[in-house]
Parts: C-alpha cells; structure tokens; sequence
C-alpha cells in the first residue's frame, strides 16, 4: 500500500458495509475494532455508505455507537441527524431525527417498472426483486436473521434483483434487454456483493458522497480530507470522488476493476483489511500532522 496523499484538513471516512466495513460472511465488523476505537477516540466522522435501507442502517449505527450522517440504498438519499453539530443544517426535508436529502427515485416507481417488464419477459430467465420475495427466501439468500431481513425489504430508492435463468446465456441475455429498458426509462442497475440494483438514472454513491462531504466541509469551516472505503463496482463512484480511495479485496474475486489510480489496496478481505487499510490512512495523516 501507498501512503496516501496530502492531506488538507481532519479527515471524513465514507465506509460501504458488506465486504467492507462487515465481512461479507456473517455480517462482523470485530476485525475493525482497534480502528474504530481510534476513530471514536479521535472524533472522526464515519459516514456509512451502503445499499442497505435506512432501518438497516439505524441498527448497525446502533451497535457501532455512531451517529454520524449516513447514505442509503446506492446513494438514494443522505440523512443528517438533527442534532449535535448538524442542528443548523437547512438542507433537504425534516423526516423524523434527520434531515433527508433524497437523490433517486421512488421505490413505488421502481416497482412499477419492474413490473411492466415481467409481463413483457421470456421465460427462458426471470427477475426476481425484493418486493418478489417473502422475508424466508431474503433471509436464505442473504444470511440475515428474520428482523433484518424484515428492515431489508423495508426500500425507497431501490430495488435489489437476482436473475435466475435457464442457462448462464439466458440470464444474461435476460441482465442486457433489462439495461436497455432501464436506460430508456430513466433508470440504471449497479451491481452489488450479492445482487443487482434498481435505481433511478444518475443515483451513485459517489453523487450522494461528494454533496455529503460539501455540506461536512461547510460544517467544518475548512478543507476536510476525504477518505473513501469499498469492495464492489458499486463503491467505485464513491471512490471516484474522494481525496483517498480504499479498496478492501473480496474473499473470492479480489477487487474490481476501475478504481480510481492511487487507490490503497488492503491485502485481507472485510472487517480485518478495513481496520489494516484505514489504520494505515490515519497513520498517514497523523503522521502529515492531520
Ligand atoms: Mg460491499
């Protein structure tokens, strides 16, 4: 790993959470602890940024004891706290605790489009979403336990997707005609650990990222350094946008192509790289007095 460029004011770290953050096997982030002491100590901001939905998120930020800002489903919207040092802020619309700050589509509009394909579709594959699915068969596929999964079908701006088709050839056949209506109708697929997303057009991490890290920069009253952690082609919009770009390897497939040059590389996969790549960030910045 490279040592990471100047830094220009205290850090903001923007973290996805499967294969990230969480191991991609059993949801742990014990691997990170040492690091995320560090970070709580220190007062670091640690921004979760994710495909997950915002009850999802509520739980984890619960266990982790964070209350920083965070970004849901694929970059659909960034929730504020509405407290602390985030009290003032007048951007987006008050929705309980938080002030959200949407970005995508409706999930009621994603749905619908979903499902004026399916009736169109050969049978040789077929798209199966979350709101297909019961909390049995999301919990099967994920791993999650009966509440987890209840908070992942819980969706407003996108909708996860598997394709099962006859053939290998069939689904992706099946993955390309569902590309091309999507671009038509003004919708786009990113693909995930596990599934492929449905989201509005123009809907990243990266987009949600740079307008969160505008307004921290607004709060702090200066520059602010941008630290970014990923694993999938998901996160490379994320990584597109800050000062420094973490990729942590997944346990089967290494990284993705595409990562911005000058990315830091951890050399394990999930909780255990994340705490080796971001305590090294630190170690950095610590090191250039940030
Ligand atoms: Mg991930």
């Amino acid at each position: 790993m490279s040592p990471p460029a100047i830094p220009r004011g205290p850090a903001v770290v923007f973290t996805d959470l499967d294969g990230s953050l969480l191991d991609h096997h059993g949801y742990s982030h014990a691997g990170a602890a040492p690091t995320l002491a560090r970070i709580r100590e220190k007062g670091t901001p640690l921004i979760l940024v994710t495909s997950k939905t915002r009850s999802e998120v509520e739980e984890i930020r619960r266990e982790l004891g964070n209350a920083d800002p965070f970004i849901v489903e694929n970059g659909g919207a960034a929730y504020f706290p509405r407290s602390g040092p985030y009290r003032c802020l007048a951007a987006g619309e008050e929705t309980g605790a938080y002030r959200r700050i949407a970005f995508g589509r409706s999930y009621g509009e994603i749905r619908a489009f979903l499902c004026s394909l399916g009736r169109q579709e050969n049978r040789a594959a077929t798209i199966r979403g979350f709101g297909d699915m019961d909390v049995e068969e999301i919990m099967a596929l994920t791993g999650l336990d009966a509440a987890r999964a209840g908070m992942a079908q819980r969706r407003e701006f996108s909708e996860p997707f598997l394709i099962a088709g006859e053939s290998d050839a069939a689904a992706a056949a099946c993955l390309r005609k569902l590309a091309a209506a999507a671009r038509r109708r003004g919708f786009t697929i990113t693909r995930g650990g596990r599934f492929h997303h449905l989201l509005g057009a123009g809907q990243n991490k990266g987009r949600a990222v740079a307008a969160a890290a505008r307004i921290m920069q607004g709060l702090a009253g200066g520059e602010i350094t941008t630290v970014g952690v990923g694993d999938s082609e998901n996160d490379l919009t994320m990584l597109a946008v800050v000062d420094i770009p973490v990729l942590i390897p997944r346990p089967c497939r290494g990284f993705p192509a595409g990562a911005p040059a000058g990315t830091i590389r951890a050399t394990r996969p999930g909780s255990e790289g994340w705490n080796e790549a971001i305590g090294k960030v630190l170690d950095g910045l610590t090191g250039a007095g940030g």
